[in-house]
């Protein structure tokens, strides 16, 4: 079994984007996609975590209800989509998570950083997720890339802690779920997500979740919202990298997860922990 996490974000919310939007209108659009994507894990009957990016539920409440009623899990992507590790924001993240739970009516037991943002310098938020009882975080990929990566933390499920981001800490109260890497060219890339969907050969990603199978381990995935509806998502003009990054094979996500659907089996973080008894 393997676990699917949507990161449900506006257009305006990813990383390389942020830069560009200071004079621009920021109109909601990518939220309208919703029912696309309920339509897709019901296709599939797939469970799947959406992490949200908190400001979206103040603007359509309702995208917790059609969440919720599918049979869905919610988790928590930061208020307005910061990076963990930008100076000051330890204060905020506690208020952040309290204003989330609000919303959420305290259902959020899970959380994901935004642009994979848990490092040495923000592990803190660690331990704000483990005083507001939060079970689980899957912020960790566990190889080296341009923008993030812990490439020497475990690849299985693991207990973290504040002191220890990478490796087992029995002494931790949350599991950590490590998004899926495998071996390409010799070197140890991510595989698990949207990105690497849209970039790498459809191959190489099936043979990691069949690698992760072999060795009992479940291949966590991440795919945004707007990589499934890029119809809802409007383009800027981004350098040729971040273009690169954001926007490549955009047209392509869709129909490459519903293969990956078809093909393996997902459901959402809580639904495995409980499935695997991984609480005692
Ligand atoms: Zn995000």
């Amino acid at each position: 079994m393997n676990i699917l996490g949507i990161d449900f974000e506006e257009w305006y919310h990813p990383e390389l984007v942020k830069p560009h939007i200071k004079n621009i209108k920021r109109n909601p659009s990518v939220i309208n996609g919703i029912d696309k994507i309920l339509d897709l894990l019901r296709k599939h009957e797939t469970l799947a975590t959406f992490f949200v990016v908190g400001e979206l539920l103040e603007i359509k409440p309702d995208i917790f209800d059609k969440i919720i009623e599918n049979g869905h899990e919610i988790g928590f992507h930061t208020m307005h989509h910061d990076r963990l590790d930008l100076p000051g924001f330890e204060k905020k993240f506690s208020f952040e998570v309290k204003e989330f739970a609000k919303l959420t009516n305290h259902k959020s037991q899970g959380f994901r950083a935004p642009t994979f943002s848990l490092n040495n310098t923000s592990s803190w938020a660690i331990d704000v997720l483990e005083e507001n009882n939060y079970m689980y975080d899957s912020s960790v990929v566990p190889a080296k890339t341009s923008l993030y990566g812990l490439p020497n933390a475990e690849h299985k499920p693991y207990k973290i802690t504040s002191n220890s981001i990478e490796k087992n800490d029995s002494s931790g109260k949350l599991i950590e779920f490590p998004l899926l890497v495998t071996t390409f060219l010799g070197k140890k890339i991510p595989a698990g997500g949207g990105f690497y969907l849209r970039t790498l050969p459809m191959k190489v990603i099936k043979n990691a979740f069949k690698n992760y199978q072999n060795k009992n381990m479940p291949g966590c995935f991440y795919i945004h919202s707007w990589e499934l509806t890029p119809e809802f998502m409007p383009k800027l003009d981004l350098s040729f990298k971040d273009k690169f990054a954001t926007y490549h094979n955009l047209g392509k996500a869709y129909s490459r997860m519903s293969e990956l659907l078809k093909s393996f089996k997902f459901t959402s973080f809580s639904r495995y922990i409980t499935e695997n008894n991984m609480i005692k």
